[in-house]
């Protein structure tokens, strides 16, 4: 037997509240019962967006929101600026591109934030630009930016900030109304806790005023139908009610713990996975503006990043993710998002160690694991 620990960004482990929920029969969804329960999961979700606006449920994963967010705020031709600072910065532009939008990139350094200043500049210079497409926490690289700075930039013009909070969402602060974010996605398998599958998203005043304008082609994803049918507690086509089941329990225990303790979980287990890294030797990757959601670090020289993160999944039954592109085989991405505490990172710290030694890197067993027991015992009384 072999006992296994899911501490990848995503997917992420489900707590038992909602996997017996979705065990239970499957329920019609034109019914009272179905629509109670998503009355509920609609209001619970709009705690977790911090906003007042509707945020629709999609059945899609994270990227249908993403795609979705395009074709329902531009026409082709339209104008944005999209900060390129990894794999899902790079996303935003794709799928504009694919819908015949122009794109500026903004590009940023993998592990590093955007400047605010830049997109200020590009904003400028491209005056037609019609909206900034962003990552609150770019997974790929664990690096976050400065949502509430570009917010202040965006407000006063005709331009929408869409941010990806795919990974942000749930895990630090990010008041979409208080900061004037436009679009805000997330997705339901990384700090919503539930199975891949579903796909959230809020749209401010602003953005569905675009939306009455917006010409892309569109059939699936329809925002105004969905937002018509939210407020008869459905979606338009055949909801994935399992995962809505779910996703109530979730919400549920995420407002019993209340949103910023939430956070202040999530700020914890970051913090003492970077000292328990620091401790090891191991460099991070995104030193000046590191995500709360996962950690990268690069792994030793002389260490194979692609066998060490194949040994710890198939050998000590710990799944972490590795790097894509230029960093594939060089860095560890350690996950510290969702239904995730304490142990978990005591887990994952060591079993690096042990995973490091065996690859033939000198590793002194409990260093990082100590440094980590140093901050993560502020969460106990
Ligand atoms: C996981 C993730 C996505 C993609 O979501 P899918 O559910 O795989 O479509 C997009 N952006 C970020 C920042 C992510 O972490």
């Amino acid at each position: 037997m072999k006992k296994r620990y899911l501490l990848a960004p995503g997917p992420t482990p489900v707590p038992d509240q909602a996997l017996l929920a979705m065990a239970a029969p499957i329920i019609h969804h034109r019914t009272p019962q179905f629509s109670e329960v998503f009355r509920e999961t609609a209001d619970l979700l709009k705690y977790v967006f911090q906003t007042k606006q509707d945020v629709l449920i999609l059945a899609a994963s994270g990227t249908g929101a993403m795609e979705g967010s395009i074709v329902n705020l531009y026409s082709p031709g339209d104008e944005v600026v999209v900060v390129n600072g990894g794999k899902f910065g790079e996303r935003w532009g794709k799928i504009s591109e694919a819908y015949g939008l122009k794109v500026h990139w903004i590009t940023v350094e993998w592990g590093k934030a955007v400047d605010p200043a830049v997109v200020k500049k590009a904003l400028d210079e491209n005056p037609k630009a019609k909206g900034v497409l962003v990552q609150a926490s770019e997974t790929s690289t664990t690096a976050a930016h400065p949502i509430k700075e570009l917010a202040a930039i965006t407000k006063d013009r005709d331009c929408l900030l869409i941010v990806d909070g795919i990974t942000g969402v749930g895990v630090f602060d990010l008041p979409m109304d208080e900061w004037g974010i436009d679009v805000l996605v997330s997705g339901s398998q990384k700090a919503f806790m539930l199975p891949p599958g579903l796909a959230f998203v809020a749209l401010s005043e602003k953005a569905w005023k675009f939306q009455e304008t917006a010409k892309c082609p569109r059939f699936y994803f329809d925002y105004k139908k969905e937002r018509k049918n939210l407020k008869d507690n459905t979606t338009a086509y055949t909801p994935a009610v399992s995962l809505i089941t779910g996703l109530r329990e979730c919400l549920k225990l995420i407002k019993e713990e209340g949103l910023y303790n939430v956070f202040g979980r999530h700020d914890r287990l970051a913090r003492a996975t970077r000292a328990a890294c620091a401790a090891m030797g191991l460099k991070a990757l995104a030193p000046d503006a590191p995500s709360n959601a996962a950690t990268g670090v690069f792994v030793p020289e002389g260490v194979d990043g692609g066998k060490l993160v194949k040994y710890l999944r198939d050998e000590v039954g710990v799944t972490m993710a590795g790097g894509q592109d230029h960093l594939k085989g060089k860095i560890l991405r350690i996950a510290h998002l969702g239904y995730v505490d304490t142990f978990d990172i005591i887990i994952s710290i060591a079993a690096i160690e042990m995973a490091l030694a065996k690859a033939g890197h000198k590793v002194q067993f409990g260093k990082g694991v100590g440094a980590a027991q140093e901050i993560l015992i502020e969460g106990y009384k």
